[in-house]
């Protein structure tokens, strides 16, 4: 059988900092106890991992902060929080390791200058991500107005009185719908300044799926069920009448598979290379 890896597969950059981040902490800081602020990443497998090497996680529900020894270490994650977050730990005495992506943290600074400047700062994401609490934390900080959308229907009924207003995206929002709702508040808002924060490490796994599919008998993408983007680069390969399974691990390998002359592999961006190494050694095996 042969085996054929998608040109871009696996861990995000953000995502790879960020537990690099975790397990750099525990390894340099062994009479420390190190947190996460809730689930570092969307798969079982690589939470599993750090559960091993000592990281613990704290629930992030909740209005209070959890309690952490104060000699503790925090480290925060890729889609980043508010900024009172930061400073509360910050002041109860803990060591916080602001994993936040690269290109959050740029968003980030981008809706607080824009706040400074008294512009009503609009994200188009959706409301319950954590992406989207941490970057309005940003804006609310600086006494500005934030309003989040998450689709068509929410930027029609949009509502500003302000006459500076900006318009950016959760990082991870497709183009597509990013771009409806820029044009339905393009209409209602003609000065409305639009930046395009969109990552494209979400379409990268895309399109190199897609150059998969032509060239494969199946596809095995692997990752956290719970995982968007995972279930998106499945839905992908099914729309292209490719077949396709998804699968946290090498044991779920359905057993039709075995009997293919080529396998094609793609993963999310919150898949471990250690999980992805596993399925390709088990195909071949
Ligand atoms: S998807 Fe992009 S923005 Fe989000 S963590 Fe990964 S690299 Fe950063």
């Amino acid at each position: 059988m042969i085996v054929k890896r998608a040109e871009v597969l696996g861990y995000c950059m953000g995502v790879r900092r960020a537990v690099e981040a975790a397990e750099r902490a525990v390894r340099e800081n062994p009479a420390k106890k190190v947190y996460t602020l809730g689930p570092l990443i969307h798969n079982d497998s690589a939470l599993e991992a750090l559960k091993k090497l000592g990281i613990q996680v704290l629930s992030e529900t909740g209005s209070e902060l959890p309690p952490v020894p104060c000699d503790s270490i925090v480290v925060i994650r890729a889609h980043g929080v508010p900024p009172e977050i930061l400073y509360k730990f910050e002041k109860s005495g803990c060591e916080v390791v602001n994993a936040t992506c690269p290109r959050v943290l740029s968003s980030q600074k981008r809706a607080a200058e824009y706040a400074k400047k008294r512009y009503t700062v609009i994200l188009a994401g959706d409301v319950n991500h954590g992406e989207i609490s941490g970057i309005s934390g940003y804006v609310r900080e600086n006494d500005a107005d934030c309003i989040v959308v998450q689709n068509e229907e929410e930027a029609e009924k949009v509502c500003v009185k302000n006459e500076k207003v900006v318009l950016l995206s959760q990082t991870t929002i497709s183009q597509k719908e990013y771009d409806k709702i820029a044009g339905v508040l393009r209409q209602k808002i003609p000065n409305i300044i639009i930046c395009n924060t969109i990552c494209p490490a979400t379409q990268e796994r895309q399109s190199a799926l897609v150059n998969l599919c032509s060239d494969v008998d199946g596809i095995l993408v692997v990752g956290g069920r719970h995982s968007a983007n995972t279930k998106r680069l499945h839905n992908t390969a099914l729309s292209l009448n490719v077949k396709s399974e998804l699968i946290e691990n090498a044991s779920e390998i359905p057993s039709d598979f075995f009997k293919l002359d080529k396998v094609g592999i793609s993963a999310g961006a919150s898949t471990p290379d250690f999980v992805i190494d596993e399925v390709e050694k088990a195909l071949k095996a």
